[in-house]
């Protein structure tokens, strides 16, 4: 069974953001006092008689590793318990399997290309109806929830063309009609937007990107806003079975730790990096919910603590000014994924979102002049410089 926060948290619990995120789920090993806990490798637990153990029987199951980092997850987001899954797309997995054949699932079409390509290529074989709109107002959302409507699923700020969603009321939205509201909170983290507080139901990540924060881990989590809804989720974890191992369940809270601090820095160097190339000669567009002039930038003030390390730019040229500066980037590795400590660009139309037919991409304003930034939290000058070289052809 995943864990809801432990006994030792509860000291915690009451404690601000940075705190939480250091202290729960980090009690001193009892056996030896070690500061860190230990990482339990182990699959099975001696039992004292068939049936008789201290609430640990096998490691699917449970792990006290797994259990920290859940911990520390449903403490963060402000849920009432976490369960940690192998993937991001395991946990999303996790929350559509708590559908049935029939039910419709409304999304905005800026999202996730691999969240497409479960919804699309998996699910729907399987009996699930997904809508999308390509507005982002929530009287959009309205008038596409039905009776079928179970489940409304956001990601904001989206990816890649970074447009904010009103999580507050598209939750009422959903509520009215009887769904559930869930929230990939990736991009934002909750160092920047807690969607349980405006009313999600599920937060979901993948732990890969900012939440691990150094690229060397995949992961993923679902936070639920209470125990009833969490009781289908902790069932499927362990039915299922994708759950994240220990080294990495380390790796992602060691990451959680400094994950404030962190966010900090992308914010700072991503306004840095937006401002100074707003104009830049070479670029069509610029997008980064912090300036003034993005569409969305009333709400992300309102909804977000900051606006986030992911800048996206068009460059002047199409696939071939996209390609020649993405190729001249020396500090800026082109790569997909984001969220890690060093800077990365991203082709989205050929890399993260090659899975979406090309009349849909386009459609949804993924052209392909259009690089991704994930800004790092290196010095914002030698990121600006960089930037600056790679687009002198
Ligand atoms: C990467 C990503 C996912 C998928 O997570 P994996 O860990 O790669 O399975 C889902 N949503 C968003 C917003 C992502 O960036």
């Amino acid at each position: 069974m995943a864990s809801t926060i432990s006994k030792h948290d509860t000291a915690t619990q009451t404690m601000n953001f940075a705190t939480r995120a250091i202290h729960v789920g980090q009690r001193p090993d009892p056996a030896t006092g070690a500061t860190i806990p230990p990482i339990h490798v182990t699959t099975t637990y001696t039992q004292q008689a068939p049936g008789q153990n201290k609430g640990y029987d096998y490691s699917r199951s449970i792990n006290p590793t797994r259990e920290n980092l859940e911990a520390v997850l449903a403490s963060i987001e402000n849920g009432a318990a976490a369960a940690s899954f192998a993937s991001g797309l395991a946990a999303t997995t996790a929350i559509f399997h708590n559908l049935k054949p029939g039910d419709n699932v409304v999304a905005y079409s800026d999202l996730y290309g691999g969240t497409y390509r479960l919804m699309e290529n998996v699910f729907r074989h399987w009996g699930l109806d997904a809508r999308y709109t390509d507005d982002n107002t929530p009287e959009s959302f309205k008038q596409h929830i039905d009776g079928n409507t179970r489940l409304v699923w956001l990601e904001t700020p989206t990816n890649p063309l970074l447009r904010l969603l009103d999580i507050q009321a598209i939750a009422d939205i959903a509520h009215d009609a009887g769904a559930k509201l869930a929230v990939d909170n990736t991009f934002a983290t909750p160092v920047l937007q807690k969607p349980i507080d405006l009313g999600a139901d599920y937060v979901v990540h993948s732990t890969t990107k900012y939440i691990g924060g150094h690229s060397d881990v995949v992961g993923g989590a679902v936070i639920c806003r209470t125990a009833e809804d969490f009781e289908p989720v902790a069932y499927y974890q362990n039915a299922a079975g994708g759950v994240s191992g220990p080294f990495d369940c380390y790796l992602t809270h060691r990451g959680i730790k400094t994950l404030s601090i962190r966010l900090e820095r992308h914010c700072h160097n991503a306004m840095r990096i937006a401002e100074h190339f707003e104009h830049h000669p070479k670029l069509e567009s610029l997008a980064y919910p912090g300036l003034q002039n993005h569409p969305d930038h009333e709400l992300a003030k309102r909804q977000m603590s900051a606006f986030g390390g992911i800048v996206t730019i068009v460059v002047k040229g199409g696939r071939d000014g996209a390609f020649t500066m993405s190729q001249r980037t020396r500090l800026f590795s082109l790569a997909e994924s984001l969220g890690g400590v060093e800077s990365l660009v991203n082709h989205p139309a050929i890399m993260t979102h090659g899975s979406i037919p090309v009349e849909i991409r386009e459609s949804r304003g993924i052209t392909d002049g259009l690089l991704r930034l994930s800004v790092g939290i290196e010095d914002a000058d030698d990121l600006i410089a960089d930037l600056e070289q790679a687009l002198d052809f």
